[in-house]
């Protein structure tokens, strides 16, 4: 009796076996036992490779952090944390000084705005915000004590593309460190490290993972002491991710490429057949050349537009509001980069919190809907678009 009750309590070792699974396994321990206390110490001081603890260091956040670090063109050293947001704090908690100024993008994602605007002042940290297409509005808002410029490759949703390497050369200058949150663009399109880039920033939720089961974040430095102190912070601050959501989203990335070429296939298709359409009154789409980035998008993008598409119907919130019931059964959901098209409308979710006339003055009305364009073949998504843009007309 009491054998076979000891026999479930103890650890088991995995079989014997000539062979290597092909799958990288799941590993979910939270511990590593090691032989001795020498063994430990040989760890501890990094000449014998290994795992102790998993806040410390995982295999699923390692064998994902080499494959992210090398799509951006880093060899190693990158952190992947709990989400985008825990990839941004890990960015800013490792290295960022008591009096340190930050200046960042104004039209950031909504959490890191609101990192900018609430919590980093609430801690201390002052910050400014500019217009990131206009480098000399950037340039004015640095002072003696700016450390770090944040800005996104493409901007949320109205896709407007900052004047990344004239920031970039404005930052060497200054001595600054640029971070770029490459989220909407993937280094499928473009990698900042080669453009003087510091850090580069990922929500791996969105569409290196893809299939909207994962929340899970990457920050890399080209510089090692950077990639130091970016780690050092998601491990005292607890930003660790999840084994699994590293195992799947390793799982996801096996296709990014063909996902991402698909889709932005498919959007470029969208965009154009949304421009002819009835009350459609403007459509967003950085690989039209009606975008007022377009030359920007051909020199950094290669022309190339991405995944991501937005209207504005000439109507508002009753437009919206039928154009997304009618747009079924493309689903209304606020996120992006998911392998099915999804519908959001900043004006009720990321941008609720701005006055109208702010949302406004950054052109998002009541009327503005953010289309992240999937993988599925045009011909299918067209005629439900095109359904959705006539029956929003009709109550006008
Ligand atoms: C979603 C998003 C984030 C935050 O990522 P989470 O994984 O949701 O925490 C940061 N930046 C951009 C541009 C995003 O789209």
């Amino acid at each position: 009796m009491s054998d076979q009750s000891d026999s479930i309590v103890r650890r088991s070792t995995p079989p014997d076996s000539a062979s290597r699974p092909v799958v990288n396994p799941l590993q979910p321990s939270v511990v590593y036992s090691s032989t001795d206390p020498d063994e430990l110490d040989a760890q501890y001081e990094g000449t014998l490779a290994g795992y102790t603890y998993a806040r410390e260091g995982h295999p699923n956040a390692d064998t994902l952090a080499s494959t992210l670090g090398w799509m951006e063109g880093a060899p190693a050293g990158g952190v992947v944390t709990s989400s985008g947001m825990a990839a941004i704090g890990a960015v800013f908690l490792g290295l960022l000084e008591q009096g340190d100024h930050v200046v960042g993008g104004d039209q950031l994602y909504g959490r890191s705005h609101r990192m900018l605007t609430v919590d980093l002042p609430r801690l201390g940290f002052e910050t400014s915000l500019a217009d990131p297409t206009d480098c000399d509005a950037v340039e004015a808002a640095i002072r003696p004590e700016t450390r770090a410029i944040l800005v996104e490759t493409v901007s949320n949703p109205t896709l407007r593309i900052p004047d990344l390497l004239g920031i970039s050369q404005l930052a060497a200058d200054r001595g600054l460190l640029f971070l770029v949150d490459n989220t909407f663009i993937t280094p499928r399109m473009f990698r900042p490290l080669g453009h003087g880039a510091d850090v580069v920033i990922h929500s791996v939720t969105k569409l290196l993972a893809g299939h909207s089961d994962v929340t899970l974040g990457f920050a890399i430095a080209a510089d090692q002491a950077v990639n130091e102190a970016m780690r050092d912070a998601a491990v005292t601050w607890g930003l660790t991710p999840s084994p699994f959501d590293c195992w799947l989203a390793e799982r996801g990335l096996h296709t990014f490429e063909l996902r991402y070429d698909r889709a932005e296939s498919t959007a470029a298709a969208l965009a154009d057949a949304l421009a002819g359409a009835d009350g459609v009154e403007a459509v967003f789409y950085p690989g039209r050349d009606d975008h007022p980035d377009r030359a920007r998008s051909k020199e950094l993008f290669g022309g190339r537009g991405g995944t991501m598409v937005s209207i504005r119907l000439a109507g508002g919130r009753e437009h919206a509001n039928a154009f997304i019931r009618a747009a079924s059964p493309i689903r209304f959901a606020p996120t992006l980069g998911d392998v099915s098209t999804l519908l959001s409308h900043p004006a009720s979710s990321s941008h609720r919190r701005l006055s109208e006339s702010e949302r406004e003055g950054m052109g998002i009305t009541e009327g503005f809907i953010r289309i992240s364009v999937g993988i599925e073949d045009p011909d299918t998504l067209i005629p439900h678009l095109a359904a959705a843009a006539a029956a929003q007309t009709l109550g006008s």
